[in-house]
């Protein structure tokens, strides 16, 4: 099992949900548990809705790669992450299971209160590493976990660029700046979009500042 001290300064803020993108629950298992992956997480939700809870929640496991997110560099720091069973883009992406929603959002809750975690702070691994990673991906229903990321103040300036857009969803601005392709794509992915491009249309724009302000 791969882990790391916490520093003093670098305490829990963010929950990162990922889908393990493994063709089976037991694959996943063992990459998560092998020293050699380089890879770890705190909890499993398989398909059937069972949580394991793989690490200690007080040491830093690595799930997140390299990130960044809002101000934020190497978010494995500042996280815990959650790997929910499923085939992933490479293998043959599935709907997540009502139960790994059930199992989700009572894990969620748990460690909200645990930690004094904002709603706004439950991310996906596709919004810290925009260029690198689809998990959870469009078929993720973040409502089915009862949380509410977004609930910025009602903006009287309806003129908002999507830059400013992309600043206030949270990427951090190396990604605006150098690989906002990959952003666009991580908001569709949210907005659960079927076909995820990075077209820029009205509608998209429309839809990305609902998603902000309402
Ligand atoms: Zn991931």
């Amino acid at each position: 099992m791969n882990y790391s001290f916490r520093k003093k300064n670098k305490t829990v803020k963010y929950v990162v949900i990922h889908y393990t993108g493994m063709k089976s629950l037991n694959l996943a298992y063992k990459k998560l548990s092998d020293k050699k992956s380089n890879v770890s997480a705190h909890y499993l939700i398989s398909t059937d809705g069972k949580i394991y809870n793989l690490l200690c929640l007080k040491f830093k496991a690595w799930h997140a790669g390299k990130s960044r997110w809002r101000n934020n560099i190497n978010i494995n720091d500042y996280s815990l992450g959650i790997e929910i069973e499923n085939k992933g883009h490479k293998h043959g992406y599935q709907d997540f299971t009502q139960k790994q929603y059930a199992a989700l959002k009572k894990l969620v809750n748990f460690l909200k209160k645990s930690f004094n975690i904002y709603d706004k702070n439950i991310i996906y691994h596709s919004d810290i590493s925009p260029n690198r990673k689809k998990d959870p991906g469009e078929k993720f229903i973040l409502k089915n976990i009862g949380v509410k990321r977004f609930k910025n103040p009602k903006y009287t300036n309806m003129n908002l660029s999507l830059n400013n857009m992309l600043n206030l969803y949270g990427f951090h601005k190396y990604y605006i700046n150098n690989h906002k392709k990959y952003c666009i794509m991580a908001v569709k992915r949210t907005l659960n979009y079927k076909k995820i491009s990075s077209k820029i249309s009205k509608n998209f724009l429309k839809n990305f500042y609902n998603l902000l302000f309402s």
